[in-house]
């Protein structure tokens, strides 16, 4: 009997060279290998003589392959054309696009081929999955759908297939951490069978729950570790209510120059609940650009200083600091809150007296960079940190924060993101927080249209603006700013900016350059003159995304839209369209980009919705390269699909408050992580989280 934590060694027909080789599917214990899930399936229950196919239908066939070649087809695209026949009759196979499918055929050896018959030349199969026909009658029958895998150099599809069916015969019992009751209400099978449907389905069809049951399995195992450590590092730390400022709350919220929307007014209510209480806050605060983030803490910060308490914003750059204390300086005034601002350009004598204020707890909201966590700012009394992320996220960067001095870890804890990032993902990166979301945006936003452009020279650009600042608008221009090569692409925006300052109608509309080379007086001067509208035309390079609130602008130009991520080319077009007048984008697009490049700027064109945009995004590009390969924090789920278990992710977060309240693993540290390394390996390390 062997057990999910057994190396694979323990397999009969696993040595010392294999396993090596399994190694490199990151297969090493038992329990890797049942969950290295096929990638699809070979339908081998009816094989359906050539002479009998039909169009339009899924069919499998055995023949001997007749011929196969590479075909070389338009814009360098190579298929792949072959003849397969079986007695009945012939017929062709193409794979699109697949050039590497060539090199895996043997002319004259028999195959089964798996796929869609398609109404062309008479009849073709598209795609189909194959594999030579070597595992003789006897092995047919054990697996009529067999399991494709992901292979490596060594490894035969055979040989796998083989190495997971003896590995789900000697398994043995494993205990089902998912309620009977509930699973049934899923309509999902047990662990054990799942295991084994996922591999070897009866019909097709049985796969899909049998995957589902298991990416289960890994959603709670890290909810468990997530909420674990959340109630441990809860249950040891205990924070001050802010319930005493609730009037200078009130006073607050009568004194804004608007009402709050209704999300605005339902995730304040939440977030005055988790303040009041003696337990940290640890809430995530979601909404798009421009949905009213900062007015909420803002609200949250008045309502600690009216209990005594101090406030610490953080923000991910200078410029966001400061236009957050813009905001601040606007909307505090009535409640009377004493204020500072601090970043690396704030003068050292002045960074000392801020200081100062800070200790003695005079200062009741300091609002500064990241950095401002890495100096020894000794707050007199801390009560709340507000961490706005933009679009940085991940668990390992609240690791950090906890991890700081200061008192940080028994104060409320608020985290703000504008990313529209899919809720599947939110709910997995953030396991540990409590979610609240802005769905609607402040009225009075008019829709922001966005087209594409033909980027040749600078006439059409020119052409843009020029019609644009003649109507009284004013408009960005934004450039990519790639770290590889930033001195070039700063060169060319201000090249850029250089050129369209020598066309007339611009020259008078007034041009102004910004980056993030600047230095601090430059920038803030660029920027004035265009928030003034004493210059209409402001080029920038990437700074302007991480917040440049200019409710004026009515256009803005992307350069090489190709270059941003969507989440980016959301939040840069959010920067128009803000105040009662429409917006417009427009996407500057050379001719040599890439169909996938193209297809998700046409999404970007079709929807507006950010929430709706980053779902898209995500089925497009999956969450590894949503959230930027490296250090994404993102889990390396095995059965998980982001796309399609959404569902799958809020149930986890309540069965795994069922499954901690359980007695055998509460409050037994070791036991928990046997239970969870068993059931999600990796997912232990986010037991340190908090
Ligand atoms: P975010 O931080 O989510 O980007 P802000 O809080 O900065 O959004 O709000 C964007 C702008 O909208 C600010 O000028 C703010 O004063 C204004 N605003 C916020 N909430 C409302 C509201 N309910 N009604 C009208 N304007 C609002
Ligand atoms: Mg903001």
């Amino acid at each position: 009997m062997a057990s999910f934590s057994d190396p694979v060694r323990y397999l009969s027909g696993v040595g010392h060279e294999m396993a090596r080789r399994l190694a490199k599917l990151e297969i090493r214990t038992i329990r890797d290998l049942l969950f290295h899930i096929p990638r699809s399936y070979l339908d081998r229950r009816t094989v359906t003589p050539i002479a009998f196919l039909r169009p339009n239908e899924e069919a499998s066939i055995l023949g001997t392959l007749a011929s196969v070649r590479l075909e070389r087809r338009l814009r360098g695209r190579r298929d792949v054309a072959g003849v397969v026949q079986d007695g009945t009759g012939a017929l062709r196979i193409v794979w699109f696009n697949q050039p590497f499918v060539e090199r895996l055929l043997r002319p004259g050896e028999r195959y089964f081929f798996s796929g869609s018959v398609q109404p062309f030349r008479g009849l073709e199969m598209h795609n189909p999955e194959f594999e030579p026909d070597e595992e003789g009658a006897e092995h047919r029958n054990l697996a009529r759908v067999a399991p494709v895998y992901g292979l490596t150099e060594g490894i035969t599809q055979r040989w796998l297939r083989a190495r997971v069916a003896d590995a789900l015969r000697s398994l043995s019992a494993t205990p089902d951490p998912v309620p009977p009751e509930w699973r049934r209400a899923q309509a999902l099978p047990g662990l054990r069978e799942a295991l084994a449907q996922v591999h070897f389905p009866e019909r097709p069809e049985d796969a899909e729950p049998a995957r589902r049951r298991l990416a289960l399995e890994e959603l709670l195992a890290l909810q468990v570790s997530l909420q674990y450590a959340r109630a441990r590092h809860r249950g040891r730390r205990a924070a001050r209510s802010l319930e005493r400022g609730a009037p200078l709350a009130v006073r607050f919220r009568e004194s804004l120059p608007f009402t709050l929307t209704r999300s605005q007014q339902e995730a304040l209510a939440a977030i005055e609940r988790d303040l009041d209480r003696e337990v940290p806050m640890r809430r995530l605060l979601l909404g798009d650009v421009g949905s009213g983030k900062t007015v909420l803490a803002l609200a949250a910060a008045v309502r600690a200083g009216g209990a005594g308490m101090q406030t610490a914003i953080l923000a991910p750059t200078t410029l966001l600091a400061e236009q957050h204390a813009e905001t601040a300086a606007r909307l505090l005034g009535p409640a009377g809150l004493r204020f500072a601002l601090l970043t690396a350009a704030t003068p050292s004598k002045e960074r000392d007296r801020i200081a100062a204020g800070v200790s003695s707890g005079e200062t009741s909201l300091v609002i500064g960079t990241h950095a401002l966590l890495e100096r020894d700012l000794g707050f007199g009394s801390l009560g709340l940190v507000v961490v706005d992320e933009q679009h940085r996220f991940g668990v390992r960067q609240r690791v950090s924060l906890a991890a700081k001095g200061n008192g940080i870890q028994d104060a409320h804890l608020l985290v703000l993101t504008a990313t529209p990032i899919p809720r599947s993902l939110a709910m997995t990166l953030y396991g540990d927080l409590d979610l609240s979301l802005l769905a609607e945006k402040p009225p009075g936003r008019a829709p922001v249209r966005t087209s594409f452009v033909r980027a040749d020279g600078i006439e059409m650009l020119a052409r843009v603006l020029g019609e644009e600042t003649k109507r009284g608008g004013s408009a960005f221009v934004v450039y990519p700013v790639v770290e590889e090569s930033e001195t070039l692409d700063l060169k060319s925006a201000a090249a850029m900016a250089q050129k369209l300052a020598r066309v007339g109608s611009l020259a008078e509309a007034g041009v102004v350059l910004v980056h993030g080379r600047l230095k601090p007086a430059e920038r803030r001067l660029a920027i004035e003159r265009f928030r003034s509208g004493e210059a209409r035309i402001l080029v920038a390079t990437t700074v302007v995304e991480v917040g440049l609130d200019i409710p004026d602008a009515t256009l803005i130009v992307i350069e090489h839209p190709e270059r941003f991520g969507l989440a980016q080319l959301h939040q840069l077009r959010g920067r128009v369209g803000r105040a009662d007048r429409p917006g417009r984008c427009v996407l500057l697009v050379g001719r040599a980009i890439g169909d996938v490049a193209r297809k998700r700027l046409e999404i970007f064109r079709r929807v507006e919705n950010g929430q709706e945009l980053a779902e898209e995004d995500l089925k497009l590009r999956g969450p590894g390269e949503l959230l930027g390969t490296s250090q994404h924090g993102f889990p390396e789920f095995r059965a998980v699909d982001p796309v399609a278990d959404l569902d799958l992710i809020e149930a986890a977060r309540g069965l795994a408050k069922e499954v901690l309240s359980k007695q055998e693993i509460e409050g037994d540290e070791a036991r928990l992580k046997t239970w969870i390394e068993a059931h999600f390996a990796g997912a232990e390390r986010y037991l340190e989280s908090g």
